[in-house]
């Protein structure tokens, strides 16, 4: 695409931004959809995130994903924000209207958009989610509303389950999740769980770590799904294929936020063929890397 006088311009903020692969899935959709954008990474510092999106508005740039740790502070920062990512408390996607960015959450209809490509059945399964942080806390309000039985949630820091279960229980109208203490994975009843890892043991280069290393835990879980893409295969989705069950990783749910958020931006539906070469085009950062 030949950068020109009417090129639009979209890019990320967050703190860090150097190993962001959402460039590979914006500026490979403008090739393909044959649309005149570019996108870019901005690392902006701490306490200067307001900045950053006024700046951003007075260049005209037609939308911005965020990034850790910025998903809740730029909430401050919008003209408006879309009811369900006021509901989730996090904005990972801004589209620019009249006086400013409306604020949406992408990574939870990525989610689901990732669990419906892979055949995973949310609505009426006993469900195990590992970590309340942002991710976590959207991958309970999406399981909640699309239908789970039970959702036990587990966190290191008791407290933070306990918050974040209220919230969305309070959402739904229902007592769908019960938080509970990471140690106490033991006290989950016998029964056959979709598992996700949404916490960020396991992330690289920490390859080796996960939250629970207990077997008798895995036999518990048909299917488990981790957040993390980086490693390929996580230790989690290792210990979950070894007893038996389907392990997938995280690197479809950021292909299809960032999907959302082109969509969004540029008002138009993207192929599920277009969608197949961005994820081969991302697939090959950690297949090929040898
Ligand atoms: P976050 O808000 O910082 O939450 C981190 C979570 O991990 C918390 O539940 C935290 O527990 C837990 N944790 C951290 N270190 C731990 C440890 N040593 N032992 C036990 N628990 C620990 O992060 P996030 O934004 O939710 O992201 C979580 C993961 O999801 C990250 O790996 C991220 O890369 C991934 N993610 C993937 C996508 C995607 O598109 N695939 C999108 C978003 C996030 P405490 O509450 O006790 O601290």
């Amino acid at each position: 695409m030949e950068i020109n006088g009417r090129t639009r311009t979209c890019g990320l903020i967050g703190h860090p931004v150097e190993h962001t692969l959402s460039p590979v899935i914006h500026n490979t959709l403008a090739g393909l959809m044959g649309h005149n954008i570019v996108y870019l990474p901005f690392h902006v510092e701490s306490g200067r995130v307001q900045d950053a999106v006024k700046g951003a508005d007075a260049l005209g740039l037609l939308g911005l994903n965020v990034t850790v740790p910025y998903k809740s502070e730029v909430i401050g920062c919008l003209e408006e924000i879309d009811p369900l990512a006021r509901k989730i408390g996090a904005v990972n996607t801004l589209v620019r209207t009249e006086g400013g960015y409306k604020g949406y959450n992408t990574d939870m209809e990525g989610l689901y958009r990732a669990m419906t490509s892979e055949k995973i059945k949310i609505a009426g399964e006993q469900m195990i989610l590992l970590g309340a942080g942002g991710a976590a806390r959207a991958v309970a309000y999406l399981c909640a509303l699309k239908g789970a039985e039970r959702i036990y949630m587990l966190n290191r820091t008791l407290d933070k389950a306990q918050e974040v279960a209220a919230e969305v229980n309070h959402g739904v109208d229902k007592e769908v999740v019960f938080p509970m203490l990471l140690s106490e994975y033991g006290s989950i009843p016998n029964g056959d769980y979709l598992a996700i890892q949404g916490t960020s043991v396991g992330l690289a280069p920490h390859v080796e770590e996960t939250v629970i290393s207990d077997r008798a835990f895995y036999e518990k879980i048909h299917t488990g799904f981790d957040l993390i893409y980086n490693p390929w295969e996580t230790k989690f989705m290792q210990y979950v294929r070894e007893c038996g069950g389907r392990a997938y990783n995280g690197l479809k749910m950021l292909l299809y936020q960032g999907i959302i958020a082109y969509e969004l931006w540029n008002k138009v539906s993207v192929s599920e063929e277009n969608a197949q070469i961005v994820y081969e085009r991302l697939k090959a950062y950690f297949t090929q890397k040898g």
